[in-house]
């Protein structure tokens, strides 16, 4: 995002030319191109190279200190250095957790295990793929900004500035922390991945599950208690569903932090027989409805014409909506009524 803060005092001009970084961005979701390579594992380092072992109070710490603290933590012009999140949530799964084979199931086979996706890092650094017992992934939700959700929530046809920067910024910001993390642990012999920056991710649509990826952070965090499903398909957490999602694997043995509830809908008050369906009422093509829940198809249509509003607008190769995770009772918070004590042990 280096390149991003020349920006600071004016928009792009034609940024369908010229901001290049969310066209890499693009291709990268797409189709897992124009990634940094990968860190090389440092097989010289010694055990007392490490001050101590990462566990998970250092990666809730790194973490949030990333997010708060980062120096490209910030939006852009013409909200120069506004903080892009607030304070995230983390937690953790096993490696050898039996949803990541429910999930073969239920998303599709393309979706990896985290053994299958550090096997790819091991054989690229010459060494045996851990066992998945000996793995962890590490997942995290950061919300959203106050700032923007206020404008989203009061967005009713397209996304509103701060939370198309959010879209692109966000999402640069995410892999560029978590490139520093997993830089750091490879550095110090632990041999660490982020799936979705590997030339194996892609986004395709799949006969069962329309548009997905093979390595679903949503999925992810729910695996990890940090969240159910919306109507909207967003993950509703105890910060609510306004936020984005990011998750990586590592060879060390982390203790999951909270509990996952069963109902994969236990946060929404809809699938819960309590009156709501706001978040269809926000959206402008109709695509949530009680019958038939979120249409990812319709969807997925209006997302894709955003791209087009954004670069006329806001100066920015970037697509997106948030109208449905905005201006909803479970836009920052799980609803009343709905809370549980079921988060850390
Ligand atoms: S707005 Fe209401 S119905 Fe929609 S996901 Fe949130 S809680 Fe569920
Ligand atoms: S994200 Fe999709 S479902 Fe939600 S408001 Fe936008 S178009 Fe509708």
């Amino acid at each position: 995002m280096g390149k991003r803060k020349r920006m600071k005092d004016r928009y792009r001009r034609f940024s369908y030319l010229s901001d290049i970084e969310g066209m890499k961005n693009a291709i990268g979701e797409m189709k897992g191109k124009f990634f940094p390579k990968q860190p090389l594992l440092n097989q010289e380092a010694q055990p007392a190279d490490m001050d101590k072992t990462p566990d998970e109070e250092w990666f809730i710490k790194t973490i949030t200190d990333k997010i708060l603290h980062h120096p490209e933590k910030g939006l852009e012009y013409p909200f120069y250095d506004e903080p892009i999140f607030d304070a995230p949530l983390v937690g953790f799964i096993r490696g050898d957790d039996p949803i990541f084979d429910q999930y073969k199931k239920i998303i599709g086979p393309h979706h990896f295990t985290p053994f299958e996706i550090m096997r790819w890092q091991a054989e690229n650094n010459g060494v045996e793929p851990p066992a998945p017992e000996d793995l962890s992934v590490v997942s995290f939700v950061m919300p959203i900004s106050r700032h923007t959700k206020k404008d989203n929530a009061a967005s009713t046809d397209w996304p509103s500035e701060r939370w198309a920067q959010t879209r692109l910024l966000g999402e640069i910001f995410s892999q560029t922390i978590v490139r520093e993390i997993v830089t750091d642990l490879m550095g110090q012999k632990i041999l660490s991945i982020a799936p979705d920056v590997t030339p194996m991710f892609n986004k395709q649509r799949y006969p069962k599950v329309g548009w997905a990826s093979p390595w679903s952070h949503r999925h992810i965090a729910y695996a990890a208690g940090l969240g159910t499903f919306g109507m909207q398909d967003f993950l509703i957490t105890e910060k609510g569903c306004a936020h984005r999602l990011g998750s990586f694997v590592v060879n060390l043995k982390l203790a999951p932090n909270r509990q996952r509830p069963d109902d994969i809908h236990a946060y929404c008050l809809h699938y819960q027989g309590k009156k709501c369906l706001k978040c269809a009422a926000r959206c402008p093509v109709d695509a949530i409805t009680a019958e038939n829940a979120h249409d990812k198809e319709a969807c997925y249509q209006k997302v894709a014409k955003s791209l087009t509003y954004c670069n006329k607008n806001y100066h920015l190769f970037i697509y997106g909506c948030g109208l449905c995770a905005t201006g909803v009772p479970c836009e920052s918070v799980i609803p009343k009524g709905l809370r549980k004590n079921n988060f850390t042990f």
